[in-house]
């Protein structure tokens, strides 16, 4: 089994002394530099233009000192990037790229930009990654409650010889090596990324969607079409986290459960699909696709939340919402 760091593997030393910039103050942004603040981490934020950005008047409110991009960058000695990634090459040309210095380390959340080349660091820094796996509010939760979330790091460019070193320094400030985090490639860590978002988020929901759609079609009532759509994934998840799949089926699920699970679960799943959807990633199909979609600004996803939104499905969801809260 690979190597999975916890805390007592890491040595916060590397960071001492330095300034860890953090570029973006969203989902991630927010709660990697709260954290990394109560790890002892000297953490700045580096923001867009305050008029058009209000990620400048959350880190302030938050009590961080809040500098244009381009200073956050000189004054950094690591400089993290938390920008969501369609945004990340333009900002990065724009007010990153021309103010790296020699020895300093550049960090992401994610290594789309750097695997498909849309940004590309000069020789003569670190590259790393740390990635927490999960939202940053969830990222934030976790560290206060003592407890944090499962990530991984990686090193592109390892100048100094401590690149790994400090991608991990970066993961106990977050709080990821009190759970674990491992160690892997920039192209697994964004291709593993995009295919779990394909197959795993995307074939979660469509599933919902579907199972939805063909109940009520057959005439179930609505309500309890999105109890069985939704509701019942929460205790599903929950339980094979805690015991496992094999213990799930044989000693909490019903023994008609089981027999449903083993008997018709497969035929669900299109593994065909599934691996042409994973080959298609790996040939940069799938980043080529999103690319060109952000640059042309959006329009299948608008058209798509349009429809989505106006759905059978979301209208209920929103009464059973208000009916029932969470
Ligand atoms: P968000 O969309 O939540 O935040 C993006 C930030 O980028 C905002 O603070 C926004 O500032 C800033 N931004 C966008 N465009 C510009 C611009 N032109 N100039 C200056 N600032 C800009 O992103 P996430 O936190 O979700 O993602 C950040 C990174 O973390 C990504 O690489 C992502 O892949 C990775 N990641 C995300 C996870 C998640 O679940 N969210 C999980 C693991 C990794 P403002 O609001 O002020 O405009």
């Amino acid at each position: 089994f690979e190597k999975i760091y916890r805390d007592e593997d890491v040595d916060m030393q590397i960071l001492n002394g330095k300034v860890v910039a953090v570029i973006g103050y969203g989902s991630q942004g927010r709660a990697q530099s709260m954290n990394m603040r109560e790890s002892g981490v000297q953490v700045i934020v580096g923001a867009g233009d305050r008029k058009r950005h209000s990620s400048w008047d959350k880190a302030t409110a938050d009590g961080f000192e809040v500098y244009t991009i381009e200073e956050a960058v000189k004054k950094a000695d690591i400089v993290h990037i938390l920008l969501q990634d369609p945004a990340q090459p333009p900002v990065y040309y724009e007010s990153i790229h021309q103010h790296l210095r020699a020895g300093q380390t550049l960090s992401f959340a994610h290594g789309f930009a750097v695997l498909y080349g849309t940004i590309r660091p000069p020789e003569d820094i670190d590259v790393v990654l740390f990635v927490p796996n999960g939202p940053g509010p969830v990222t934030r939760q976790k560290y206060k409650d003592g407890s944090g979330i499962w990530g991984c790091v990686s090193v592109d460019q390892d100048v100094s010889g401590n690149a790994l070193e400090t991608a991990l320094a970066i993961a106990k400030a977050v709080g990821s090596t009190r759970v674990g985090a491992v160690a892997m490639t920039f192209q697994h860590e964004t291709e593993g990324d995009n295919y779990e978002e394909q197959v795993l988020y995307g074939g979660t929901i469509h599933l919902m969607r579907t199972m939805y759609n063909i109940m009520v079609k057959n005439g179930y009532p609505r309500s309890f079409a999105y109890a069985k759509a939704i509701r019942s994934i929460r205790s599903i998840i929950d339980d094979i986290d805690e015991v496992g799949i094999e213990t799930y089926l044989t000693s909490r699920a019903s023994r008609t459960c089981e027999f449903a699970v083993r008997h018709s679960g497969p035929r669900v799943i299109n593994e065909e699909e599934m691996e042409k959807i994973f080959k298609e990633t790996e040939a940069g199909i799938f980043a080529r696709n999103w690319l060109q979609e952000f640059s042309l600004g959006m329009p299948t996803l608008n058209r798509m939340r349009r429809t989505w939104t106006e759905s059978d499905m979301e209208q209920t969801g929103k009464i059973w919402r208000e009916k029932f809260g969470k």
